[in-house]
């Protein structure tokens, strides 16, 4: 079969600023020293650049987990042009269908099914979808958006302007131009791009799958790390409308905390959150479902158990509301409410020393 055509810029981009940054840092370095100015500029813009793509591209644009103030929208448009992976409006598209598409072979974008080098970086450097390049019918909500459509067409002097003129005047004001411009600049951006293309290689390929097994997306809190929060990506295909990715509390997800501390303010409203009691089935039906395909038998010495936590997730999640809805409606009859309290809390006790052992009693079997 023939290829499809080379994309001639992308290639010579991210050729380009590779060796640069590969060659011009250890130089830069070497003759110079590395001053913290130049630390901190890159630090600094690698973190807008990265947060402008995972709280702005993703949990925004793409999955509409929050709204945002539109100062806020502003700055991750800049910090999208800034990050070089085209405009929120073609971002969002290629996003949308990778879900809707995860992991088949031609119409997810960037498949994992097709290998790491293609999910990482081979499907921007030829013209696999051409069709996706006028096609925005999966956006429209987005086309309403005014800073998206000023993005969009204004996109490549934006990136001009926040890829040299940015590293320039920051050079300029720090007063080493070449620095800024090699470490604030190309190293950033090849450190930012690759590090963002982990979630379409490596966080479908590395790590562990505790809510499903229906696509090949993991959970790993290295890449995490890497990537401001969007390491959990086994979370994330099946529950996308949650704008968490790293759902405990001590999960390392700084997306997060940034649309927390945006609402703490009032710039971003409307923050959605999966049922807390749907989340937990999942982890339970996926415990269950690897044991059984583990182990012959286990349906028959085990099903009791299972369905009896399944039931009790249920009550919880019913007693969660009630209780709710008491605090709400009854404020003078307090009694209720405690009482109402006492019975969720208990439930939940409960819940957990039989979770605890139904998986004691699982990986006891399993051995
Ligand atoms: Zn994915
Ligand atoms: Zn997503």
């Amino acid at each position: 079969m023939k290829k499809p055509p080379l994309l001639w810029l992308n290639i010579l981009v991210f050729s380009i600023t590779f060796a640069v940054a590969a060659i011009g840092t250890p130089l830069y370095i070497y003759f110079n020293g590395l001053s913290s100015a130049l630390v901190i500029t890159l630090i600094a813009l690698f973190s807008w650049a990265g947060l402008s793509i995972t709280a702005g591209y993703h949990r925004l644009w793409s999955h509409k987990t929050y709204d945002a103030h539109p100062v806020v929208r502003f700055v991750y448009a800049l910090g999208g042009a800034l990050a070089l992976q085209n405009s929120v409006l073609h971002w969002a598209s290629d996003h949308r269908e990778h879900h809707k598409h995860v992991d088949h072979l031609d119409n997810d974008p960037y498949s994992i099914s097709r290998g790491f080098w293609f999910a990482h970086i081979g499907w921007m450097l030829r013209e696999y979808q051409e069709q996706r390049y006028e096609d925005y019918s999966n956006v429209k909500d987005l086309q309403k958006d005014p800073i998206v459509m000023w993005q969009h067409k204004h996109y490549l002097t934006l990136t001009l302007l926040m890829n040299i003129g940015l590293p320039l005047l920051i050079g300029l004001m720090v007063g080493e131009v070449l620095g800024a411009l090699i470490i604030g600049g190309f190293l950033r951006l090849v450190l930012s791009h690759h590090t963002t293309f982990f979630i379409n290689s490596l966080a479908h390929m590395w790590g562990k799958r505790p809510y499903t097994e229906r696509n090949t997306a993991r959970d790993n809190g290295i890449l995490a790390l890497l990537t401001f929060g969007e390491g959990y990506h086994n979370f994330h295909h099946i529950f996308a409308g949650d704008y968490r990715n790293g759902v405990r509390w001590y999960q390392y997800d700084p997306s997060k905390w940034l649309i927390g501390l945006l609402s703490w303010f009032g710039l971003a409203t409307n923050l959605k959150r999966v049922n807390k009691f749907q989340i937990e089935k999942a982890r339970l039906d996926m415990m269950w479902q690897r044991a059984q395909n583990k182990k012959a038998g286990f349906v028959e010495r085990f099903e009791r158990e299972y369905q009896h936590l399944t039931q009790q997730l249920k009550e919880l999640n019913v007693k969660r509301k009630a209780w709710a809805q008491a605090k709400k409606e009854a404020i003078e009859d307090m009694a209720q409410v405690r009482e109402l309290r006492a019975q969720y809390k208990s439930l939940k006790r409960s819940f957990r020393q039989q979770k605890r052992l139904f998986r004691r009693q699982l990986q006891i079997a399993l051995a």
